[in-house]
């Protein structure tokens, strides 16, 4: 593949110094691409641009009808390109195809759905009083500064573009330096159907050298970032400094509730799913599995069967259900948890195998993992792992199930599998968590509401609650006496 380079004010260019990087393939090893490296004379040169944009109201101005018309262009190109840009994404961040697939469609979804909201989503209060009325306005929130992780590279990406231009925003994006790819490709899809010049930018590089001179700039007015509550901390304080608007989609430890009332086997499949979907490289993964006591064993043994019917192998390969882990670096910190778990005392009561195939030789494959036993006080059970990584813990009764789940320091996500309605909305509304599944795992519907309780995170994505992170809203009060 060429090389890749930033994309600024409309124009394909060159980091200043002419460096780049490489972006991998994690299931080969090989280069894919080099891409251009992005330091802080390349941030502000994307600020510079996106401020013009914005300032000469390039974006801003366009009436909603049109800005949302663009946008349902590229959801149509995102359709018509699926199958190019799937197999893009699965090559550089590991993904199965069919899953990677499945993104592209989502992001696309993600377009038509903020289309739909950029002419929809006004404001109204009523007259104050006779002779005064007030209109409330939400006009675009201004530069948004838009920071996103590997995991999910096109579809973080397109759930953050796609409100912020549907409410008129002017964008830089900085993708995760190990998948910068479809973020490219999304630049060029936009420009291609005639977004204006700076609206989008994209800065591809390392965080600290391209995100952080983002963050820190008093032109920039808004941050949505998905990544790590490490990052995301930082990144707080530092957009707090210049009162940017802020969003932050953290990490989690989210737990999942078998209880003995659960249809059983729905359960020991959504409850793996949940841990090792994306080779448990998921911010919502279920990789805390509570189970009642009265079914422990026999769950701890079908989830055991379960895991070992993935199969892992090469991404693209139809019969692979588990593709390698991001990078070699962050397989290296996945294992050392295999050691943690040991060295606290849980049950290692599964382990899977890794390919064998030479060709995945270099690959970053990790097999998964169920440790069994685990007391929520281990390392294991308290610690984002972000891979295939299952920690069981059993519980005796609704109480503790509940007391087990919300003691963490996250709450992003949370699945519940029981049979009794009472008990699903009973333990839903007990759990602190921003998305609670009953009866499934891992679905996040364009429409709802997505975010974290505590260390998971602040403020909300998706739906017309992403919208609101990138308007602000204005009341007009008219005396008209
Ligand atoms: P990360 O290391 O925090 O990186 C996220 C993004 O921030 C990357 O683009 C990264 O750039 C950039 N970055 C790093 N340091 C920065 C700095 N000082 N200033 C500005 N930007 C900086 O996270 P990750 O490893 O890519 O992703 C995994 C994490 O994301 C997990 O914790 C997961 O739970 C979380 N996540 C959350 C959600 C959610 O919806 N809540 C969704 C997906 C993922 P480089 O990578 O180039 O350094």
């Amino acid at each position: 593949m060429d090389d890749q380079r930033l994309y600024i004010d409309g124009a394909w260019v060159e980091a200043q110094d002419g460096e780049t990087f490489a972006t991998i393939d994690p299931a080969t090893g090989e280069e894919i691409a080099r891409v251009a490296r992005a330091r802080a004379g390349d941030a502000d040169r994307a600020i510079a641009a996106a401020r013009r944009a914005f300032d000469e109201g390039r974006w801003s101005a366009v009436p909603p009808r049109e800005r949302a018309a663009l946008l349902r262009r590229i959801a149509h190109r995102l359709h018509t390109e699926a199958d190019e840009l799937a197999r893009l994404e699965s090559r550089d961040a590991g993904k199965l195809l069919a899953d990677a697939r499945e993104d592209v469609e989502e992001a696309a979804e993600m377009f038509d759905h903020y289309a739909g909201l950029a002419t929809s989503e006004g404001g109204e209060v009523p007259p104050p009083g006779p002779d005064a009325m007030s209109l409330v306005v939400p006009e675009p929130v201004g530069v948004a500064a838009l920071i996103t992780p590997w995991n999910f590279p096109l579809l973080m990406a397109a759930q953050k573009v796609a409100p912020a231009l549907a409410a008129g925003c002017t964008a830089i994006l900085k993708p995760a330096e190990q998948t910068p790819l479809s973020a490219l490709e999304l630049a060029r899809i936009a420009a291609e159907e005639g977004l204006p010049d700076g609206v989008l930018n994209v800065l591809t590089g390392f965080g600290p050298e391209a995100g952080a001179p983002l963050v820190e700039d008093p032109r920039v007015d808004a941050v949505s970032f998905t990544g790590s509550e490490a990052v995301g901390r930082v990144i707080g304080r530092v957009a707090a400094e210049t009162f940017k608007r802020t969003t932050l989609e953290l990490g989690g430890k989210s737990p999942n509730l078998v209880f003995a009332d659960a249809d059983f086997e729905a359960a020991i499949e959504g409850s793996a799913l949940g841990v090792f979907f994306h080779q448990g490289q998921v911010c919502s993964a279920g990789s805390r599995v509570l189970v009642e006591q009265t079914i422990y064993d026999t769950a701890v043994e079908a989830l055991c069967a379960q895991a070992a019917e993935l199969r892992l192998g090469h991404p693209a390969d139809p019969e692979t259900t588990m593709g390698p882990l991001i990078s070699a670096e962050h397989r290296a910190k996945v294992n050392s948890y295999l050691e943690h778990g040991r060295a606290d005392g849980a049950r290692l009561a599964h382990m899977g195998t890794v390919p064998t195939d030479p060709k995945l030789a270099n690959g970053f494959f990790f097999p998964p993992v169920i440790f069994a036993d685990v007391d929520n006080t281990m390392r294991i059970a308290r610690e984002e792992i972000f891979g295939p990584v299952m920690a069981v813990i059993p519980f005796g009764d609704e109480d503790e199930a509940i007391a087990i789940a919300n003691d963490t320091p996250y709450g992003l996500a949370a699945a519940v599998w029981t049979t009794d309605v009472k008990r699903a909305v009973r333990v839903s509304r007990a759990i602190r968590a921003g998305v609670v599944w009953v009866n499934d795992s891992q679905p996040a519907p364009v429409e709802a509401p997505w975010g974290g309780f505590k260390a998971s995170g602040v403020g909300r994505e998706l739906g017309r609650y992403g919208l609101r992170a990138f308007q602000e809203l204005k009341q007009i009060y008219l005396n008209l006496e």
